[in-house]
């Protein structure tokens, strides 16, 4: 016997019979022995018309005062979630309770609509589970010190889920979403693009934040910092397929680092269109300057990715990053008015038709010539690399965002991904 966290995104949740067969399944796994808690997401779409309803009543976008109402309102979505499914446990002839955040309580900061999970009480959890009950908990929300509901950023009911289990010591916490698993690359740009059976959770972060938008990037987090155990996989499948099947299909992601894990030096490519590059052009070569240039970036609250510094030539040197795409306009304009005149920059330049192409994987540790096949496969294509960034497990290119779909294809063939990998 196992205890077994689920969580079921909005899609999987999308209607009273979609939610009745996510009772079926959850039904299955308790008759099976398992001690089970489920989290799920608001009903699909539900969260945007929460939200949209605010919009109506107020042009007001963030303050404090609005956050805090924000949160208020989008917190039901998931409660009207918790409720519909317990009721369809007990239809299906078990004991479920449902609960909101704060009732748990799963306790967070006061960063409304962002909030971050502080503590999961687990006592009257555990309780219900000892009393033979399936515990149903809200994901996406929680409660502050002050006693106000708090939301956990969209896609935030995957961090719920995983803090949950991460409290529980959950023998393992099982995403079912609308995709089957985590893929080498996106599978509409390259259709070879294979299922990972496991990937770690190193690999999964930089997927993550690269832009594969399959689970909220800080679950991810939570899940490595609290070793829990993590796998994605699809809620479409018949409710009733055999339970031991289920338990291995999707991908696992894992922070075991042993030889069940495929052996591939690269194990995915990640691509990202958010991006836009900006450069100073002729700035003097001295020390101080990157602080000077990137200080007021940040005191700006802007977040700057990729950065290259060229070698000077008489004395002057030209100094590139990349900043969200949001954050373009706001970026070109600090450096035109203070930043560049500041640091007497010839010219300020920008150029938001860039993309970010990635290799990752944790075999990069331990082989040489990762990056140089990776260069020369994007030149066998034509492709102009303009920035590159290295990590211990990735490595990065920025270049035009017209090259994008082919830079990927051409990597994912000439990394062998659509190759399975013998284990
Ligand atoms: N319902 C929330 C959202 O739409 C949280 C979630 O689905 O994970 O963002
Ligand atoms: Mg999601």
């Amino acid at each position: 016997m196992a205890l077994i966290v689920h969580k079921y995104g909005g899609t999987s949740m999308g209607s009273t019979d979609r939610i009745r067969n996510v009772a079926k399944r959850v039904a299955k796994w308790a008759r099976a022995g398992h001690q089970m808690v489920v989290v799920p997401s608001a009903m699909s779409g539900e969260t945007n018309r929460l939200l949209g309803l605010a919009k109506e009543l107020s042009p007001a976008t963030s303050s404090p005062e609005l956050m805090r109402e924000l949160d208020m309102i989008a917190a039901t979505g998931e409660q009207v979630s918790v409720g519909l499914l317990a009721i369809a446990l007990q239809a299906e002839g078990l004991e479920a309770v449902s609960y909101t955040g704060w009732q748990v309580p799963v306790q967070t900061d006061s960063s409304h609509t962002k909030a971050r999970i502080e503590s999961v009480d687990d006592a009257k959890v555990r309780a219900d589970l000892a009393a033979g009950k399936v515990v149903v908990i809200a994901g996406f929300q929680g409660v502050d010190e002050e006693q106000n509901i708090t939301t956990l950023g969209r896609g935030g009911s995957d961090t719920s889920a995983v803090a949950i289990a991460a409290a529980m010591k959950a023998d393992e916490c099982l995403i079912y979403t609308d995709v089957d698993g985590v893929y080498t690359t996106d599978p509409r740009i390259v259709p070879e693009a294979r299922r990972l059976h496991t990937i770690s959770f190193e690999e999964m972060l930089e997927m993550a934040s690269l832009g594969s938008k399959i689970l909220q990037i800080r679950s991810v987090e939570f899940a490595g910092k609290y070793r829990v155990p993590l796998r994605v996989l699809s809620s479409f499948t018949p409710w009733d397929i055999d339970i031991n099947e289920e338990a291995k299909s999707g991908t696992l992601i894992s922070f075991e680092e042993d030889e069940k894990m495929e052996q591939a030096v690269v194990s995915g490519i990640a691509f990202n269109r958010d991006e836009a590059k900006v450069t100073l052009l002729g700035v003097p070569d001295k020390p101080g300057i990157a602080f000077q240039i990137l200080g007021p970036v940040a005191d700006a609250n802007i977040d700057v990715d990729v950065i290259i510094q060229n070698v000077s030539q008489d004395g002057k040197t030209d100094f590139s990053f990349t900043v969200h795409r949001n954050d373009y306009a706001r970026a070109i304009e600090l450096l035109e008015k203070t930043v560049g005149p500041a640091v007497q920059a010839a010219k300020v330049q920008g150029d938001q038709r860039i993309c970010k192409v990635s290799i990752v994987g944790i075999g990069m540790r331990s082989h040489v010539g990762v990056a140089s096949k990776m260069f020369r496969a994007l030149s066998e294509e034509g492709i102009n690399i303009q920035m590159i960034s290295t990590s211990e497990i990735k490595t990065s290119v920025v270049i035009d965002e017209k090259y994008m779909e082919l830079a990927v294809r051409a990597l994912h063939k000439a990394f062998d991904l659509d190759q399975e990998v013998s284990a």
